[in-house]
Parts: structure tokens; C-alpha cells; sequence
């Protein structure tokens, strides 16, 4: 399958990761919103959000992004969880941003 994210959770592509473990990577944004800007993936194939069939998945992606804003020292800093879906995502990988510092503006 002609997949970046698999490419790089399988190693094809070398990245840094700054997190690893059976289910879940972590590693930078390539084109960095803002200072810190992590993807969050789950190493299976999920095409988008809305096709999440096991629920504790959501449970391991948000746990591991919690994870990272605390990592990141973005508790009192200002940050944005997001997922794009439907169409609205570039790449068809499930994956969940995690940005930040940032102040209190309107998302968009
Ligand atoms: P989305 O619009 O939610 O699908 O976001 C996809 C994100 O993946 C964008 O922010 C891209 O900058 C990022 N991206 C695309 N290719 C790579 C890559 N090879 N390594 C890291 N980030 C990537
Ligand atoms: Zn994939």
C-alpha cells in the first residue's frame, strides 16, 4: 500500500521517532505549524477517524498525545489536539496533531 505514514511506521522511511511502541508511534511534523508539532499514528493502517473500529485505540492515541503535551511542557503553554477527516486530511492515515505553545485564538 502507497502509504507515507506506513512507510514510516514500518521503517521504509527513516524518521526520528520520539516515541515507540507496538501500537503507536510518535515522531514531527515535517511542515511544523507551530514550535512542537507532533503526529500522533497508530502503526496499523486506519484510513480516518470515522473508520475506527476498536474504540481503545482512541484511548491509546489520546493517552500517548496527553503524554506529549506533558512531554513537551505545553500544560500551561497553550496547545491543539487535532484530527483532520472526511476530506479534510491530506494524508489518509490516521494520525493526531499535537501543537503548540499557543495562545487563546479561535481554531481554524
Ligand atoms: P493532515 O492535513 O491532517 O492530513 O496532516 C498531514 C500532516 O502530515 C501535515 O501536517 C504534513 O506536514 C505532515 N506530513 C506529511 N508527510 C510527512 C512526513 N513524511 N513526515 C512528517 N510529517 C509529514
Ligand atoms: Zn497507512
Amino acid at each position: 500500500m502507497d502509504c507515507i505514514f506506513c512507510k514510516i511506521a514500518n521503517k521504509e522511511i527513516e524518521k526520528k521517532f520520539i516515541y515507540e511502541d507496538d501500537e503507536v508511534m510518535v515522531f514531527p511534523d515535517i511542515h511544523p505549524a507551530k514550535p512542537v508539532h507532533l503526529l500522533v499514528i497508530p502503526k496499523k493502517h486506519v484510513p480516518e477517524f470515522s473508520q475506527v473500529e476498536d474504540p481503545v485505540l482512541f484511548q491509546k492515541l489520546f493517552v500517548i498525545a496527553q503524554n506529549m503535551v506533558k512531554r513537551e511542557g505545553l500544560e500551561d503553554k497553550g496547545y491543539r489536539i487535532t484530527i483532520n477527516g472526511g476530506g479534510a486530511q491530506v494524508v489518509n492515515h490516521l494520525h493526531v496533531h499535537v501543537m503548540g505553545p499557543l495562545t487563546k485564538t479561535a481554531a481554524l
